[in-house]
């Protein structure tokens, strides 16, 4: 959930300590945030996440199915990434960059929270990838 509101006239921006634009307030599970933060800086985060991803060489794995691929990419990645895993859509104003995208399977991380999102899988083989994910030992 996503609501944008306009910010307090007092509010800066999280990023660079200007006068804040937008005001994004979302929901992770029972956590809400909250991220002031001026036009510019939203125009940053998105080009930032384009080029991280351009710099995040694909996962060179072949396994046999989605599923197992998603497992082997949250393996390699969770020590930057140990606190959560959604299958829900992006949240606006995080700095997403993306691990692995075939356009079947995508798997994205946001470095800034430590979390991932993976988008599709089924039901129930999101179920058994964070069953995965909480067993998984960081390395
Ligand atoms: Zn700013």
């Amino acid at each position: 959930m996503i609501e944008v509101h306009t910010p307090s006239t007092w509010e800066l921006c999280r990023c660079c300590q200007n006068k804040a634009d937008v005001r994004y307030e979302f929901y992770f599970g029972n956590h809400g945030y909250s991220l002031p933060m001026c036009i510019k800086c939203v125009a940053k985060l998105h080009e930032i996440t384009a080029k991280m991803a351009e710099r995040n060489p694909v996962t060179q794995v072949k396994p046999t199915t989605k599923l197992e691929l998603a497992k082997q990419i949250i393996k390699e990645n969770k020590s930057r990434a140990d606190c959560g895993i959604f299958n829900t859509v992006n949240i606006v104003g995080d700095p997403m960059s993306s691990l692995y995208d075939d356009g079947e399977l995508q798997v994205d991380i946001c470095e800034y929270y430590g979390y991932f999102e993976v988008f599709g899988l089924s039901e129930e083989e999101f179920a058994e990838l964070e069953k995965f994910y909480d067993e998984c030992e960081v390395e």
